[in-house]
């Protein structure tokens, strides 16, 4: 091979090509996003293979992700030009940490066999040593105690090692209880999360042998991220390193995001010390995104007080400027985001024309994302979200829609057979077959049957108690959904005359939705549940009650659902990536969107209550890797009003916007709702005197303000009757306005209706809209029910 001249090194610029090529020894790169540091690190490989230095099972190469090890593994093949055989080593710590406990299980009092567990089955253990200790789970929940010793172990420290400050930990018998559970791990040979990385560690450190014996067969390491690592992957990697130290690796401190998973940026600061005489690289030069991008993204991280800092260039050219629009709610924003997306695939404000592919929407928090998926379904702009399942595929949003499917028509049968145990309700696989035998029997629905079984006494004790209970609840959910369904406001066909006259029971079927969930149990279920994924799941089912209010009732809620799921078919053609800025770390777009730049959204509301500048500066480095994302286009939005819970919250853009250099900013003008009033006035206006006086913080916050309130949209919202004038932000930061009953329609526009579907718009009075369907024909309908469409 070495014979060749190496092509991969052609594509470095000259540290690049240092890094790659200085096999034996320490080596750091420390450089900024986009620098080409993943690039490098695969090069690296790329020679050592090239070389013969090493051959593929002497490599260990950590990433942060599996996918960026397959990712890697592809791209060292293609600079070879060939396929590599095996990398077994290229992984992630806990991937790798797996092998290496198989083969040495016994060190450590386990068998080969040994069992991974997972979060619940951890909380679970937990709980039951909790219980047995006589401690009040309620006022200790083991939730809490499984979040301490998974802090512990991030730390490498095992029960002996815990230090004496950290011992009031779970009012004092946090490391006692710490240890039994590690025994209690032994003898069900099982190991959690955490124990991957922390038995290997503790092998390593107890066995010279075997240390030994691996540092001469990972002849080669590298990691990348390495800003992310903490102090168990830490002491792991410098274990192994210790010998050769031949051990590279690559990060940024900027992009440091996982210190509340216990990550130690530190530890990329402390790597000259821990190898001393290593080369560190800089690379200074980034080769993804435009100088404007760059500009914005080292704008908003040089407010970071705890930072190495660097600089930055790029030979790019100049491209757009960072776009950024402000919005009336978050529905508009979502909206705005689908139109221009379909926009730039032809080509938009003079841009090249953008595939689906190359375009990403990164959100903060998961529960954003739902808008998007939401709009996208309405307008068929196929999307794929990463790292997680879709919305509506979701666990708890099918239980939850499950629940409302079985209040509108308890004959539902899959329905019910999905929760009639979830929550769990001892209504287990017996009790459920004589529940269906009962139904079969008498030709009846499952609901039926359970309430004959119960009659007959078929069932007894515990789970009868509660199925009767589930029973008598879905008699009651069903009549007031019924209520409501044929209440004459509610049905969507209907041309109400006065829209402004006082709707009592507008919201309804949101309260049923809210007692569904909380009188089955349900939502009291994820309260209860202490894995770390229960928050977020509680998030989700808020979300799912949020998007109620734009219904009339449950059903017209189940079609528009049912009409999304339809779209949802997966032809394997072009997409839009929806993802967390977090899932993003390493990855690379043409254009981005970055919605939802709210304070208290983002930066959390967390890192803000928080004393202190940590949580602050972790949420502005989540904002540079959002930024440094993109490669020419990148558009940050915030939204004026937010539904959060379910109720109407006025934000303030977010502080990470005022740091935006204002050079390197364009502001656009939001359409539709504000009739150009919003942007056009102020927004673009650091020119306007009256502005330009204030700080960062003033202008955006003032324009956007200013504007909202003094456009004819919103003027035509104060003007209507029955809903509450709000003249200043101030005044409150909970609004109950219903900002989804605006027309915003023009004859001639492409609408969807919940019941008709698709039909262009052929008159409009008022709030009525005659549409011409494209299945329905010709219809008046009341324009809240008929959302925008693509042409
Ligand atoms: P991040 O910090 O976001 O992980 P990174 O430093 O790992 O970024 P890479 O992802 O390796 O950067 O590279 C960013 C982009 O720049 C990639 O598209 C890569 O192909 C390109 N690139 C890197 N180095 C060069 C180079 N020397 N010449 C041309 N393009 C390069
Ligand atoms: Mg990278």
């Amino acid at each position: 091979l070495a014979a060749r001249p190496a092509p991969y090194l052609d594509e470095l610029n000259a540290p690049q090509r240092e890094a790659a090529t200085t096999l034996d020894g320490p080596v750091l790169m420390l450089a900024g996003a986009g620098t080409g540091k993943t690039k490098a690190l695969t090069a690296r490989i790329a020679h050592l293979l090239w070389t013969g230095t090493a051959r593929p099972n002497e490599i260990l190469a950590v990433t942060f992700t599996n996918k960026a090890a397959r990712e890697m593994k592809s791209r060292v093949a293609r600079l070879l030009g060939q396929t590599v055989e095996g990398m077994p080593w290229l992984g992630t710590f806990h991937a790798i940490s797996v092998k290496l406990l198989r083969r040495h299980a016994e060190l450590v009092d386990l068998k080969t066999s040994f069992t991974i567990l997972d979060t619940d089955d951890q909380v679970r253990l937990l709980k039951q040593l909790v219980v047995a200790e006589g401690i009040d789970e309620k006022r200790w929940p083991a939730r809490q105690l499984a979040h301490i010793i998974d802090n512990w172990k991030n730390r490498a420290w095992t029960p002996d090692k815990v230090p004496a400050a950290e011992h009031g930990a779970f009012n004092n018998r946090g490391v006692e209880l710490y240890a039994q559970y590690q025994e209690r791990l032994r003898s069900l040979n099982a190991v959690d999360f955490g124990d991957l990385l922390l038995h290997v560690v503790t092998i390593f450190q107890t066995h010279d042998d075997v240390l030994e014996q691996y540092r001469r067969w990972f002849r080669y390491i590298l990691v990348d991220e390495y800003q992310d690592t903490n102090v168990a992957q830490y002491l792991w990697l410098r274990l192994l390193a210790g010998g050769h130290r031949n051990i590279c690796c690559v990060g940024d401190d900027d992009q440091s995001i996982y210190g509340w998973r216990g990550a130690e940026v530190g530890n990329i600061l402390r790597f000259e010390k821990d190898f001393p005489g290593a080369k560190v690289v800089r690379l200074e030069q980034n080769y993804r995104s435009t100088p404007h991008i760059l500009a914005a993204a080292s704008g908003v991280i040089a407010s970071n007080e705890s930072r190495l800092g660097k600089t930055l260039f790029t030979e790019a050219e100049e491209g757009e400027k960072v776009r950024l629009i402000g919005h009336w709610d978050g529905e508009e924003e979502a909206r705005w985001i689908g139109e221009e997306i379909e926009a730039m695939q032809t080509g938009t404000r003079g841009m090249r024309p953008f595939g689906l592919d190359e375009i990403a929407i990164l959100v903060r928090a998961s529960h954003q994302m739902r808008a998007f998926e939401d709009r996208f379904l309405t307008i068929g702009l196929p999307y794929r979200v990463i790292g997680g399942p879709r919305f509506y595929e979701r666990m708890e949003i099918r239980d939850a829609m499950a629940y409302f499917r079985v209040a509108v028509s308890p004959e539902d049968d899959l329905a019910f057979e999905r929760i009639v145990n979830t929550p769990k309700r001892g209504l287990g696989d017996k009790a459920q077959q004589k529940i269906q035998v009962a139904a079969r029997q008498n030709g009846v629905s499952l609901v039926e049957g359970a309430r004959l079984l119960l009659q007959s006494k078929g069932l007894t004790g515990k789970g009868a108690a509660e199925l009767r209970k589930l029973i008598d609840g879905i008699d009651r959910w069903h009549a007031e959904a019924r209520a409501q369904a044929v209440a004459p406001q509610d049905d969507p066909d209907a041309v109400v005359e006065d829209m402004d006259a006082p709707r009592g029971s507008a919201h309804d079927h949101v309260e049923l939705a809210e007692i569904i969930l909380e009188e089955s149990g349900y939502t009291e279920f994820w309260q209860n549940e202490k894995t770390p994924e229960a928050p977020g799941r509680l998030e989700n089912l808020k979300e799912l009650i949020n998007q109620l209010h734009q219904f009339e009732n449950l059903q017209g809620f189940q079609e528009h659902v049912s009409l999304v799921m339809d779209n949802e078919r997966d032809d394997g053609g072009e997409k839009v990536s929806i993802m967390t800025l977090h899932a993003a770390k390493g990855l690379e777009f043409p254009a981005v969107f970055l919605p939802g730049w709210e304070d208290g959204l983002f930066p959390s509301q967390r890192s803000m209550d928080e004393t202190g500048l940590k949580g602050l500066e972790e949420e502005r480095r989540l904002a540079y890797v959002g930024i440094t994302r993109a490669e020419e286009l990148c558009t940050i939005s915030f939204a004026a009003n937010r539904r959060v819970y379910g109720q109407w919250q006025s934000a303030l853009p977010s502080r990470f916007i005022d740091e935006l250099p204002e050079a390197h900013v364009e502001v656009l003008t939001p359409p539709g709702l504000y009739g150009g009033g919003f942007g056009a006035a102020g927004m673009a206006a650091s020119a306007s005197p009256s502005i330009s006086g204030g700080t960062g913080s003033d202008l955006y916050e003032r324009a956007s303000r200013a504007d909202v309130y003094n456009s004819p949209g919103w003027k035509r919202l104060q003007s209507r009757a029955g809903h509450r004038p709000m003249s200043q932000p101030s005044e409150g930061r909970n609004m109950t306005i219903d900002a989804t009953a605006i027309s915003a329609h023009s004859v001639g526009d492409r609408v969807f209706h919940q019941k008709f579907g698709y039909g262009r718009i052929t008159g409009i009075e008022g709030d009525k809209l005659d549409i011409a369907f494209e299945k329905a024909g010709e219809k008046k309908v009341v324009a809240k029910f008929v959302t925008a469409a693509s042409s």
